[in-house]
This record gives C-alpha cells, structure tokens and sequence, in this order.
C-alpha cells in the first residue's frame, strides 16, 4: 500500500512537529512517521517534567557546531518571541526560572499538547509505531514501513540525537545521510554527568545530593553555576554544561568560592583553627561538604603561608573525572550531520533536493537552558516554510 504526501517528516519530537505545523499550515499535506508510542516523549520528561522550552537570551554564541555561524539564519527568523507568543496563545502559564530559562508552571504535556492540537488544525498526519525499513529514491523518496510504503517528493530527517536510547533514540538519522553520502561530525555526549575516578568517588560520593555554586572550568571555558554531587560523581548545571568542553584524560578545575576571599574570617579569627576554618567555609558550601573537604585539604599549619594555600586550593579544586554517564544520561548529542551539507536558510541537502536534517540529528548544540529546544523549533520552522 503507498501512503502520498508532500512531505514525510521522520521523528515527532520537538523539530519534526515544529516543521510539520509550519509547512501544515501552508497547505503541504504532510505524515509524520515516530517509532515511539507517542509524540513528543522527550519534551515530556525535559526541564524535569516541567520542559524549559526556551531562554530569552538565545543568541548563536550558546551554540556549538563545526561552522559556528551555521545556525544564525534559522534562528533569527524564528525567534523565542515566536515561540512564546504560541506558548501564550494557549494560555500556558510559565515563569523565568533563572538566566533567562523559561519553564511551564505545570507540566511539559502542556507544550505537546500544544504541539499536537496545532498539528491537527494544520492537518497533518502523525503516524506513531511506525518502524521505518528503508528509504528509497523513486521520483521523490519512499520510506518503507510495516503499514506500506510513505511516497512524497521532500523527505525531512528530525529524529534527533542519540541521547535517552530507552525513550527511542535511534541512530536512523546518521545512516540516512550516510546512504545519501553525507558527512557526518563526530558524535560524543554531551550535557552530562561526569563519573569520578574511584579515589574521588570514595571521599565525595557519599555527600550525594549535595550541591553548591560553584566556577567550573577546562579547556579554555568556565560556568558558574551550581554543582550536585551523585552516587558516582558530578552532576548540576555546572558540571552538565562543562560536560561539553571537557575531553577524557583532561582535568576540571573547580573554583568552590567564586569571587570571594575564602579564608578572610579565619585569618582575622582571634584563633586560626579548624572550628574557624570550617565556619568559615560554610559561609558558601552545605556544611557537610565544608567539613569533608576541609578534612581532606587540612592545612598543615595556620600561618599566612598556610592559608594562603587554603584559598588557592578552595579556588582551584582539581578533578580528574574517570569518564561520562554517556548516551543513558546525556541530554544532548554534539556532533552530526556535517553543516556543510545544508542549506543554513531551509536546512535542506545542498547536494540531493527535497532532503532535509533539522534539530538535534544536526551538527548544532545548544548550551544548557532551553536553547537546544529553541534550535528545534527554529530548524523546524526553517523547514517547514520551505516545504
Ligand atoms: C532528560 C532531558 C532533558 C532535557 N531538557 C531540556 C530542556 O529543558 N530544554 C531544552 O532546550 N532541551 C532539553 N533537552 C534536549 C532536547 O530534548 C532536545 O535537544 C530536543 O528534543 C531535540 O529535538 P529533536 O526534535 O531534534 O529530537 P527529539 O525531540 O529527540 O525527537 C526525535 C524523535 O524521533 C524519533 N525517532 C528516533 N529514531 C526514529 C526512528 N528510527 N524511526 C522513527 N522515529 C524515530 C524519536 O522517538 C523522537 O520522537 C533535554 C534532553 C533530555 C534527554
């Protein structure tokens, strides 16, 4: 049985809806075909259940790619004014939790229900248990899957990165354009936890859940942000977004005081001791975090010298992580679809006309704080106007 469109969109998430609204909306009849058993899983567990869908600051240096001007385009044209004002067409309540990071207030089904219902008004057609075989060129493209072959002349990949395999991801993106002889950027997790080698892990990880606000940096970047330690290492907005910069063997330097003179009540403390000490450091870290750490960084002696020490050490503490949590935790794939290959105005094929890659399975990422969301809408928007 063959099943034609205008367009088949492979992937409903938050880029493939975006374009299928888009070019919906402009009278394309449009199928989208998701292997899960419902749209818009990852969006429903984002932002911890509340989908941080967006941050009023996005502008192309919170993103990474190999051509870092790539994403420009799509960006300024479709901007999170333009997805606030559909937010707020829906009387979606929402709030800025911090750094410009806007949250529902509810829940993160508010925004696929959204998706959805701005779907059907734009007629198109989502097609969920869909297992895609094969995609073939025949005047156009076909996609073969268990319920008939899906003809249309344009063909838009959004199925996303590799992160959360257990909620779906699946590689199908990379090997389409591989098929098509794309070239594809190095793939590597990223916005994730990092595990510490054993010896940190003994001395800290007992503290999990503990967190505090912290300067991490490595390789030339720094966040200041907080830090949560976990059962196996570092985790925190801090840590997921040095994630990205950080190469295994190299080490993370952690300013525990940023901006603050550490030690400045025990060195006019009518005694210098570990009382001092420790009261002191808890001025900006949990107690039971001051405590250890301090039981592990003890001064030797409580001279000028010594203490001098101290501080340089609380602005300097160094981890050598033993690796990631990888793909299972990681919010984001960097790497992907070589910009190269694509048109920065509509996302599509320079090579092969009526093929498109939008969102995550792109080689652009986002930082921390709704800006990988906003790129998915953004691409998807780029698309599905052009369609
Ligand atoms: C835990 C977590 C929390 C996050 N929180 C935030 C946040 O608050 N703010 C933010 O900006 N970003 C957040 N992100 C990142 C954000 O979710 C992604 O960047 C974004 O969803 C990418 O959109 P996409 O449409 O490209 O891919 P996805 O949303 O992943 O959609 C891809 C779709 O393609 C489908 N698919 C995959 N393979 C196939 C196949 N073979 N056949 C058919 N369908 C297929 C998938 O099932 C999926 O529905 C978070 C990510 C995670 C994992």
């Amino acid at each position: 049985m063959i099943h034609k469109f205008d367009a088949v969109i492979l992937g409903a998430g938050a880029a493939g809806l975006m374009c299928a609204i888009e070019a919906g909306k402009r009278g394309r009849r449009v199928a989208v075909l998701e292997r899960a058993n419902r749209a818009g899983k990852k969006i429903l567990i984002s932002g911890g259940g509340r989908c941080n869908f967006t941050n009023l600051h996005c502008r192309p240096e919170h993103f990474y790619s190999a051509n870092p001007h790539f994403a420009k385009s799509a960006l300024a044209r479709y901007e999170p004014s333009d997805f606030i004002a559909l937010v707020e067409k829906y009387h979606i309540a929402y709030h800025e939790k911090t750094l410009g990071q806007l949250f529902c207030d509810r829940s993160a089904q508010d925004i696929v229900e959204m998706l959805e219902t701005e779907s059907r008004a734009a007629g198109v057609q989502i097609v969920l248990n869909s297992e895609i075989h094969e995609i073939r060129r025949a005047d156009g493209f076909i996609v073969g899957t268990e319920s008939g072959d899906f003809h249309a002349p344009v063909l838009v990949v959004a199925t996303g990165g590799l992160s959360i395999p257990k909620l779906g991801a699946t590689s199908l993106g990379y090997d389409i354009a591989r098929q098509f002889g794309m070239e594809i950027r190095e793939t590597k997790p990223a916005l994730v936890p990092l595990v510490l080698n054993e010896t940190d892990r003994k001395q800290y990880c007992d503290l999990a859940g503990v967190s505090a606000e912290v300067e991490v940096s490595t390789n030339g970047s720094s966040f200041r942000e907080k830090l949560l330690i976990t059962h196996r290492g570092l985790s925190g907005p801090a840590i997921l977004q040095i994630s990205t910069h950080w190469r295994g063997q190299s080490s993370i330097r952690i300013d525990l005081a940023p901006g603050r003179d550490a030690t400045f009540v025990v060195r006019n403390a009518k005694e210098r001791n570990t009382t001092a000490a420790r009261s002191a450091l808890q001025e900006f870290l949990p107690k039971r975090l001051a405590t250890r750490w301090l039981d592990l960084h003890a001064p030797k002696a409580w001279t000028n010298r010594a203490l001098e020490e101290l501080e340089r050490a609380v602005h300097e503490w160094v981890v050598e992580p033993a690796g990631t949590e990888g793909y299972e935790k990681a919010e984001v794939t960097v790497g992907g679809v070589d910009t190269d290959e694509l048109s920065s105005k509509t996302m599509e094929s320079r090579n092969l006309a009526g093929l498109f890659f939008i969102g995550e399975v792109v080689d652009v990422t986002g930082h921390l704080g709704g800006f990988n969301f906003q790129w998915a809408w953004a691409s998807g928007a780029a698309a599905g106007r052009a369609l």
